[in-house]
């Protein structure tokens, strides 16, 4: 994708903006009707999210040369995701607890959202069932990615000890690969309008005088953490763990940054990001293919932070003190609650649920804060790809700098 393509995409937001403000002011409501632009963007994107995270982490797997150095590879990338989820956590903990947004916020009135006590049954067993399925073709039809992932990891691992065998069905896979990239370019041409329709359609129909009134400080504080986190620790690994230059990495991220941010889906995001890394930012498809479908899945630093900040304003909306091992528990599933939410839009709003029932908060309080979570969404869903691209990095400098790494059928850089 060109530089132009990318810029396309920033005006296609900014005006997306500008035009909400206008039509706030001038046609108020009637600006939901450009809603379907966004969405049949959004829907051609997630058309080719399947055969893409396949396609990609098959090739991915495959340009490893050996099974054997998937060990490695795979103990790194999830010690990466480990590591920067726990220390996103650690950033939201820190500063809710200076920020207080809970104190004096009133709760009275404040109702369950639907469907969320269900989730409450979601604890780390459910998570780890939903790492399998029990029919693939199901659950490529309902774009239930996880188990598509293990699958698609699984099954390149064999390929690549299958030998002759292997090869045409390796080859074929890099066939699929590269036309579902170039399905990606051509989406991209339609991606300044999308935008533009999901944003000015979702601004123009906020209420945002009482969005600021009664949840801004709230607000202030999980942009501040994920500022933190996104602007110093993300740019700190990039340079150190990735040995890249962090603005000109984010610079080449951008275009998926905004759409993630347009989305708030780091899946129907998943195909620009892993266009930006390997086209713009040089990373190669052993190490983007598959650190960047399992991170949209599994790596949500965003999304761990945000339910770190809002699980602790919610004890401190209701007046309830947390402990020293209450604050633990919650910096544990928190980072669960994260690897079990979906890369779609507010789904670490549902999967909070996992951290409240853990310690023993009301449920209603996730009502408090649904009028903010569309916004913030976005945000944390950036931040979520911003992190998978770090870490696509670091794994691409590791796989890069292991001269195995050049075994043959490696098709990544
Ligand atoms: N929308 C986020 C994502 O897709 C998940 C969440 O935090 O709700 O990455």
């Amino acid at each position: 994708m060109t530089h132009r393509a990318s810029n396309l995409i920033l005006i296609g937001i900014v005006a997306g903006i500008i035009c909400a403000g206008v039509s706030l002011l001038i046609f108020g409501e009637r600006m939901r009707s450009v809603a379907f632009l966004g969405e049949f963007f959004l829907k051609s994107l997630r058309m080719i999210v399947v055969p893409l995270v396949l396609a990609s982490i098959i090739v991915g797997i495959t340009g490893l040369g050996d099974v054997r150095r998937l060990g490695s590879v795979g103990l790194r990338t999830l010690l990466y995701y480990t590591i920067t989820t726990c220390i996103a956590v650690g950033i939201g903990i820190v500063v809710v607890s200076i920020f207080e947004p809970g104190v004096g916020v009133a709760t009275e009135g404040i109702q369950t959202p639907e469907g969320i006590q269900e989730k409450a049954q979601l604890g780390w067993r459910e998570i780890v069932l939903s790492f399998v399925s029990n029919n693939i073709f199901a659950s490529t039809a309902e774009m239930d990615i996880l188990p598509i992932i293990v699958f698609a990891l699984i099954f390149g691992g064999v390929l690549t000890t299958l030998g002759e065998k292997g090869k045409p069905v390796i080859a074929f896979f890099e066939g699929v690969n590269e036309a579902i990239m170039k399905m990606v370019h051509l989406i991209m041409w339609i991606a300044p309008i999308g935008v533009f329709g999901l944003v000015a359609s979702k601004f123009a129909t906020q209420h945002w005088g009482t969005m600021i009134a009664s949840l801004g400080w709230y607000m202030t504080t999980v942009l501040v953490g994920l500022a933190i986190h996104g602007l110093v620790v993300l740019p700190i690994l990039c340079l150190v763990l990735g040995r890249r230059n962090p603005v000109s990495h984010f610079a080449a991220m951008t275009p998926a940054i905004l759409t993630a941010w347009s989305t708030a889906s780091s899946s129907a995001t998943l195909p620009l990001t892993i266009d930006c890394a390997e086209d713009r930012a040089g990373i190669g498809n052993r190490a983007a293919g598959f650190v960047l479908p399992l991170g949209a899945t599994v790596n949500m630093d965003g999304t761990a932070l945000y339910e770190s900040v809002a699980a602790i304003f919610i004890a401190q909306a209701y007046g309830i003190e947390l402990p020293f091992g209450q604050v633990v528990l919650i910096f544990v599933t928190a980072t669960l609650a994260s690897i079990g939410a979906a890369g779609i839009p507010q789904a670490g709003l549902f999967t909070m649920v996992i951290v409240l029932t853990a310690v023993k908060l009301p449920l209603e309080g996730v009502g408090l804060l649904l009028a903010v979570d569309w916004f913030l969404d976005r945000f944390r869903t950036a931040i979520n790809v911003w992190g998978d691209s770090v870490g696509a990095a670091y794994i691409d400098r590791v796989t890069n700098s292991d001269p195995q790494a050049t075994a043959p059928g490696a098709s990544g850089s």
